[in-house]
């Protein structure tokens, strides 16, 4: 046996891992369902490093040093579990099997038990990229045994994209932690788009703006506290013009998004760990309306809803590019905020033990989310591990705080327009609620103590409370101590 690892499942993601990995000097065993992509794989790249071919599951496996170390880099779901299927009866105690696809993390749980019971470890692996990420270096979020970790950390590390000096690959934490980490990392992903698209949005309807210029503002904005790979993606793809009709190619593109589901899942698993994700989740929902073709024409075709007819001032027109950056800022670094306190409950809820900062430095380079941001994010963390929410750290409430009077502007401009900014809006919703000293939910406890006996809880002192409204109006104590 001479190879260091072995990668199942040869398109794109798993052929550019593959190359990534004979690339930096490690010898790869390779197989796919299909045997032909195998040898086309050696064919074409064959000179990139040192591939080993095998026949078939069992020479595969024959092929790698032990404890042996496979990437699994299948369609998820079904295709993950028979490619796994497929390998254990080769495989021996102590062997290391990594699914790098995208799982949900529940099933990366199902499987990692599965497999421990059978002596062998099961790392979930979230990776972060694309096929580029893949080829030129990712990021990489492993879940899993800290021990396979030890026989698999330094060669995911040297395959994952370096930022000065830190790969951006790190144990994340047992059984499901790498995937959800992943998960979440997506949520957060569609969280910025949809700030971005307002943002564009209410430059262009407020402003008059056309996308060359907008193009502009943006390919500014990346030069400052924006800077990120979305900011500057978006520069690109706003000067893009159509070579068939001269237009913007943003104006020529069919306004539905289009979701995978790891938006959806963050949102689903959030909603079980009672976390208020409510930048991931307005982005979800704005694709799913975006996607509502006919009710959308329907809507349009009957000219019955009525939008405002305002306009912006001329002295609210002319600090509005200003101001619309200040909101994106504020309201990204909302959505991150409870992207990682998702990521705290997660960890808490199953045990962890997930280093925040450690999450935010891994996600530097390779992934969708990269943005100088993420510096800021992994310093808060470092002066205080503990810290309860982002928006406690000195540097963003500082931040925040110096954006706000803007972000409330854009948000009444928004309002004012008839410009959809539920991003923007949510995110200043949850920095209001999160601030004020008291909040409507004691209202909401005293009618579900009225219609529900639900009780509630005093300001004043200690115990259960219910009011016998039916009866004398009088206040009785429910709990144990009661009496
Ligand atoms: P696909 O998701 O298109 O999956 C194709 C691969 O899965 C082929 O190798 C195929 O084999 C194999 N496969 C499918 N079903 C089975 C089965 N029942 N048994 C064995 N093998 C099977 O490939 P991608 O490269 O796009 O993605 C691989 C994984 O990486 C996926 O989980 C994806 O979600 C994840 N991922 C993808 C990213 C991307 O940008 N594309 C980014 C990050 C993660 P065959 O050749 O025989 O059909």
């Amino acid at each position: 046996a001479r190879a260091d690892i072995g990668v199942v499942g040869l398109a794109v993601m798993g052929r550019n891992l593959a190359r990534n990995l004979a690339r930096h000097g490690h010898v790869v065993a390779l197989h796919n369902r299909t045997r032909a992509r195998v040898g086309e794989l050696v064919e074409r790249y064959g000179d990139e490093g040192e591939f080993v071919a095998a026949e078939d599951a069992a020479s595969f496996v024959a092929a790698l040093k032990r404890p042996r170390r496979v990437v699994v880099m299948v369609k998820a779901g079904t295709g993950t579990d028979a490619a796994i299927e497929e390998l254990l009866p080769h495989l021996e105690e102590g062997d290391i099997v990594v699914d790098g696809g995208n799982a949900h993390f529940e099933d990366t749980r199902r499987r990692e038990r599965d497999l421990r019971e059978r002596g062998l470890h099961f790392v979930g692996t979230g990776v972060s990229g694309g096929e580029e990420g893949a080829l030129l270096g990712p990021s990489i979020m492993p879940g899993g045994s800290r021990e396979s970790y030890d026989a698999l950390g330094p060669i995911l590390e040297s395959i994952a994209v370096d930022v000065d000096g830190t790969p951006c690959c790190t144990y994340v934490g047992p059984d499901g932690a790498g995937h959800f980490v992943k998960m979440v990392h997506n949520g957060i992903e569609y969280a910025d788009m949809q700030l971005i698209g307002e943002a564009y949005d209410l430059l262009r309807q407020g402003l008059g703006m056309e996308p060359s210029d907008l193009a502009k503002v943006f390919a500014e904005w990346n030069e400052g506290d924006l800077e990120s790979f979305l900011i500057e993606t978006t520069a690109t793809v706003l000067a893009k013009v159509d070579a068939a009709t001269g237009s913007p190619l943003v104006d020529v593109v069919v306004d539905q998004a289009e979701q995978k589901g790891t938006g959806r899942w963050t949102v689903q698993t959030a909603l079980e760990l009672g976390v208020p994700v409510t930048g991931i989740a307005e982005a979800v929902f704005a694709r799913s309306l975006s996607g509502a073709a006919d009710q959308r024409r329907a809507v349009r075709d009957a000219g019955s809803l009525p939008g405002p007819s305002g306009s912006l001032s001329p002295q609210e027109a002319e600090g509005f590019v200003d101001d619309v950056r200040s909101a994106l800022y504020a309201s990204k670094v909302v959505a991150y905020a409870q992207g990682f306190d998702m990521i705290a409950a997660g960890s808490e809820h199953y045990g962890w033990g997930i280093d925040k900062g450690a999450m935010a430095t891994i996600w530097r380079g390779g992934c969708i989310i990269r943005a100088r941001f993420l510096d800021r994010i992994r310093e808060a963390y470092d002066r205080d591990p503990h810290l309860a929410s982002l928006l406690l750290d000195d540097y963003f409430a500082g931040a925040v705080a110096d954006a706000q009077d803007a972000w409330r502007r854009v948000v009444v401009a928004a309002v004012r327009l008839g410009v959809p900014a539920p991003g923007f809006s949510s995110a200043l919703a949850y920095y209001d609620a999160l601030r004020r000293d008291r909040l409507p939910a004691a209202l909401l406890q005293g009618l579900r103590d009225f219609f529900g006996a639900h009780t509630y809880a005093r300001v004043d002192r200690e115990g259960i409370y219910h009011v016998l409204w039916s009866e004398d109006g009088s206040e009785v104590r429910q709990d144990a101590e009661a009496g």
